[in-house]
């Protein structure tokens, strides 16, 4: 996908990228590019890759949760690596507040550059496993929303961003083609830490690729003991 069929693809989807928002998304890919050099961020960097399976692909959330396109809520984006999907969702709705969190230094400080570089504000990025980090009381049940991209299988998944959103906010899933299977694998998982399925969407990117989103409510408290400890939700997941 070229910077022009990006910008006009989500132009039919609503979404109108401003000339500030479009030099935005150029040097991010620059900076990504750059740095791939020497720290391993993607393994994706063709350019017309880039704007596809990372930006175009960050940014479809919105398409079925479009109350991100307005809001001044808070996401948090777990296992964010090199800002997928948050960093996207932050130049297109630059009134989301975001919080990155991911486990790897390296991401962390890649991601700490493009925030200055590109002059963005309301975004926190955090150091540490999402196990940790949800126990922690600044962290817990306080996002509107959570999200995650390729991080761990839904059963998983849940353990690491439910505790973080507030009761009334969203978990949103972000999936390719085995999205359905993983629901069902992960039922036990989001009814244990007090999420509940609104929604599946499925859908095709311009290439073709199967992608799934996926809304689950919050509406119960996460019981204490959970996340547990680190290492613990990949290794015995709920159910
Ligand atoms: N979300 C990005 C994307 O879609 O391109 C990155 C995906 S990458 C395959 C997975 C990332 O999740 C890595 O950067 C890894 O460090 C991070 N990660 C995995 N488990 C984590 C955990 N328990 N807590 C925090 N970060 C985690």
């Amino acid at each position: 996908m070229t910077v022009d069929e990006f910008v006009s693809a989500l132009k039919n989807a609503g979404i109108q990228l401003t000339e500030n928002q479009i030099q935005q998304f150029e040097q991010y890919f620059d900076m990504l590019v750059t740095t791939n050099a020497h720290v391993n961020l993607t393994a994706i960097t063709e350019k017309k890759d880039v704007y596809l399976k990372h930006f175009y692909d960050s940014l479809t959330v919105a398409h079925y949760e479009k109350a991100l396109q307005q809001t001044t809520g808070t996401l948090i984006d777990v296992g964010t690596g090199a800002g997928f999907p948050s960093l996207p969702l932050k130049i297109a709705f630059p009134n989301l507040q975001i919080t990155m969190v991911d486990a790897l230094q390296k991401r962390v400080k890649f991601l700490q550059d493009v925030v200055t570089t590109l002059g963005l504000t309301g975004v926190t990025i955090v150091h540490g496993r999402a196990e940790d980090i949800g126990q922690d009381p600044k962290y817990r049940e306080q996002f509107d929303y959570a999200t995650a991209r390729a991080v761990a299988r839904t059963s998983v998944l849940a353990e690491y961003t439910l505790p973080f959103v507030k009761i009334g906010g969203e978990f949103l899933v972000m999936k390719g083609s085995a999205a359905e299977q993983e629901l069902a694998d992960g039922q036990k998982a989001l009814a244990t830490l007090g999420g509940q399925l609104r929604e599946s969407f499925e859908f095709t990117l311009p290439n073709g690729d199967t992608r799934y989103v996926q809304i689950v409510d919050k509406n119960k408290k996460t019981p204490k003991k959970y996340p547990r400890q680190a290492g613990t939700p990949s290794k015995k997941p709920i159910g």
